[in-house]
């Protein structure tokens, strides 16, 4: 069968025959996750926003330019049994555990999941500008093979965010593995299908 004759799942974005969408485990969270995306994000076959949305249980999806999205973010954020706090680099932040014992309840992550220039600019609209931050304070690995990076901590949504839940809280451990071994299986899977022969932990897909 050609490239061009491919069915894709929009679920999972691998080939209908290689659908992985069954597979997905559904993983609960004390924390609870709005991931902020587009339509357009959405559909790349390889976006990892819409794998973590199919795993956390406690999860929403917000498509920035649809009518209500301000109003659904809006709701989000008044959302009371949740902290909102927006997931972008803040080197004055706290640790997210210190910061969550501090405000003393679970957080609601709003997870900007776009390319870090456009992210730059969806964090100055009024909704998002005045909101407390959360950022990484480990250094991290890309295991995201699927793009090159700029640099090796930069990591796609998924990844980041399974990095942010272990450093909320050791806990998370099982659910990171969750996240990550789902995602290892997946990129291993498009590199597979694209032919493209990439190098993951000493083998080749
Ligand atoms: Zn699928």
């Amino acid at each position: 069968m050609s490239k061009h004759t491919l069915e894709i799942c929009f679920g999972c974005g691998l080939a209908k025959t290689a659908c992985f969408c069954a597979k997905f485990k559904n993983i609960p969270t004390e924390d609870r996750v709005t991931i902020i995306t587009t339509q357009t994000e959405n559909k790349i076959r390889s976006n990892t926003g819409r794998w973590l949305h199919k795993m956390l249980e406690n999860s929403k999806v917000i498509y920035l330019g649809d009518e209500n999205w301000e109003a659904e973010v809006e709701a989000e954020k008044k959302n009371a049994s949740f902290y909102p706090i927006l997931f972008y680099p803040s080197p004055n932040s706290l640790m997210p555990r210190e910061k969550r014992r501090e405000v003393g309840k679970p957080f609601n992550i709003f997870l900007l999941d776009t390319g870090w220039r456009t992210a730059r600019r969806w964090i100055y609209k009024k909704i998002f500008a005045e909101m407390p931050r959360l950022e990484l304070k480990e250094e991290y690995e890309s295991r995201y093979f699927l793009r090159s990076v700029p640099k090796a901590n930069h990591l796609c949504s998924l990844q980041s965010l399974a990095c942010l839940l272990v450093e909320i809280n050791n806990s998370y451990l099982p659910a990171q593995n969750d996240l990550m071994n789902t995602m290892d299986i997946i990129v291993k899977k498009m590199a597979t299908e694209r032919g493209t022969k990439i190098k993951i932990d000493g083998e080749f897909y």
